[in-house]
């Protein structure tokens, strides 16, 4: 095991990392930028140094400056959280080119993982099934159009290198074709540096279903069940839950062995997400996430298991703790993002202080993962969320309950939160009767805001 780890992130992310590594016995070594010099993760590390201004890119997402915070501090490795340079192959580089431990996958699989058209091809060979659609190198327009009428409208059009939703059209009808392509190369572009298409069959009511998988340097492969991320708002996840509930036995098994395969088709070393679509009984490969997700928790309280912990162990090269028939799932998890927004003004972020900040008491299946005390300041610096509130029973229902008392405990003065927001979708009867679909949130909007 590591004697010594870098923290490359801020938030309820590097506090849940030093949380972990102090568990260990690892020491750990926090970095920060302006804005932070009072963050929570900077007094919970054993050290702290200041690498920039507020702006990420001059601070968090520099890894000249990360990696010279390894020698001055003599860390042996990096955990990179999610966002931020956590996906970066560039930075896993330079980190081995400078006898740091990257903690994440090899580049090999940071790169071909990162263009879900690579990622594409490569689980199409690997058997994995596939949302039918375009991955092509070729990205003239007239071929783009006539693979858009091939498949059928309605389309979506996606960036090969997107996140976060990012750099997306749906497409209803081909007199629409082209703008959307305009519209979401120059947003592809902007964003990534990278405005490579492709084009998938838009499923109308799909359910966002992913897999927990980890690899080691070993050879072994294993999967952590999925979780169901379908409550989402503009393609980005609201509340998660593991298991994924009402999945026919025959579909989950498959969905376990793709999961797999996938893991196995890029040699995938530490934790990783394979993502899929599922969709009248039957499931999509649609991209692939390098890195440790939000989401994580609610995995991590129906196994049992620290996902963090096996990120560092299977970094410093053990094998997985486990094998796949010693990896269970008990009771139900849900994890709600709390947010420092608005839903009555569009979402916006809201920004200010905590003036007064009570998350509810962590004991009986309740669990606060966060980054922030009382009297922080939410800034325009970074992403707003303020904690993700998670919660465990012996079964859905009563976990759901339990997320909707915990929520109404949660309480913030100071800034505008999604609370109410989440509390009406916790609520939600159709929620409880399992109509899970990506469209929830839309389908029910007046209801819920
Ligand atoms: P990003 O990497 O930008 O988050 P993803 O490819 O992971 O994009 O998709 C994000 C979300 O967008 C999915 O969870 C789903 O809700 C929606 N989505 C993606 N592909 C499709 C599709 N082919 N049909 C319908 N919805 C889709």
């Amino acid at each position: 095991m590591f004697s010594k780890i870098l923290i490359a992130n801020r938030g309820e992310i590097a506090c849940r990392v030093i949380k972990t590594a102090k568990r260990l016995g690892v020491k750990t070594v926090a970095v920060y930028s302006e804005a932070d010099v009072e963050a929570m993760h900077v007094h919970m590390a054993d050290e702290a140094y200041c690498i920039g201004p507020a702006a990420a890119a001059e601070s968090y997402l520099r890894g000249d400056k990360i990696l010279a915070v390894c020698e001055a501090s003599g860390a042996e490795a990096v955990h990179p959280g999610y966002g931020f340079l956590s996906e970066n192959a560039e930075f896993a580089e330079a980190c081995k080119a400078n006898d740091i431990v990257f903690i994440g996958p090899p580049t090999n699989a940071i790169i071909s993982m990162g263009s879900k058209s690579e990622s594409k091809r490569i689980m199409e060979a690997a058997g994995v099934p596939l949302v039918p659609g375009y991955h092509g190198a070729d990205q003239d327009l007239e071929l783009l159009r006539s693979e858009a009428e091939r498949i059928g409208y309605p389309v979506l059009v996606k960036a090969s290198a997107g996140g976060g939703g990012k750099g997306m059209r749906v497409v209803r009808e081909a007199s629409e074709f082209d703008a959307a392509v305009a519209g979401a190369r120059r947003e592809a572009k902007a964003a990534f540096g990278d405005d490579h298409l492709l084009i998938e069959k838009f499923l109308d009511h799909p359910r966002h279903v992913e897999m927990q998988v980890f690899g080691d340097t070993h050879g072994n492969y294993v999967h952590l069940y999925e979780r169901d991320c379908s409550l989402q708002r503009r393609h980005q996840k609201v509340i998660e839950e593991a298991p994924a509930p009402a999945l026919p036995d025959d579909v989950r098994a498959k969905l376990h062995d793709a999961a797999v395969a996938a893991a196995r088709a890029v040699d995938y070393v530490g934790a990783g997400t394979v993502e899929f679509l599922y969709q009248d009984e039957a499931f999509y490969f649609i991209e692939m996430n390098t890195r440790l997700q939000v989401e994580h928790p609610v995995t991590e309280m129906v196994t049992g298991l620290d996902l963090v912990e096996w990120q560092l162990r299977v970094a410093a090269g053990e094998p997985i703790p486990l094998s796949q028939d010693q990896i269970s799932v008990k009771g139900h998890a849900f994890e709600a993002r709390l947010y420092a927004e608005d839903p009555q003004r569009d979402f916006l972020p809201a920004t200010g202080t905590l003036g007064h900040l009570r998350p509810p008491v962590e004991e009986g299946g309740v669990r606060v993962d966060t980054g922030v005390r009382e009297g922080d300041a939410v800034s325009i610096h970074y992403d707003p969320m303020i904690a993700k509130l998670i919660v465990w029973d012996h079964d859905r229902l009563s976990a759901l309950r339990k997320l909707k008392g915990a929520l109404e405990r949660y309480q913030v003065v100071g800034v505008a939160t999604n609370n109410a927001f989440l509390t009406a979708c916790a609520s939600h009867e159709a929620f409880e009767n399992l109509e899970l679909s990506t469209n929830f949130i839309d389908r029910h909007r007046d209801e819920l805001i």
